[in-house]
């Protein structure tokens, strides 16, 4: 699918291609670079935030992290 998520702070929409119907992380909005915190349930956008330098880094570590236990899981 393609979420399509809605920048708070320059209203411009970036395009997310998912693997999945459920996300939850960051993106950096294409226009302005905002850093933005996000929530997809069943393909539904339920959250958008704008967050700190600090947050971002913080949230990439731990989608590294996810994705290596998951890596692992399936081993
Ligand atoms: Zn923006």
């Amino acid at each position: 699918m393609i979420a399509v998520i809605t920048c708070p702070l320059c209203n411009v929409d970036s395009k997310m291609s998912l693997l999945e119907d459920n996300f939850s992380g960051v993106l950096l909005c294409w226009k302005c670079k905002a850093k933005l915190s996000l929530e997809i349930k069943d393909r539904q956008v339920t959250k958008v935030e704008t967050i700190s330098d600090e947050e971002f880094t913080e949230q990439l570590e731990l989608d590294k992290l996810k994705k290596k236990f998951q890596k692992s899981e399936n081993e």
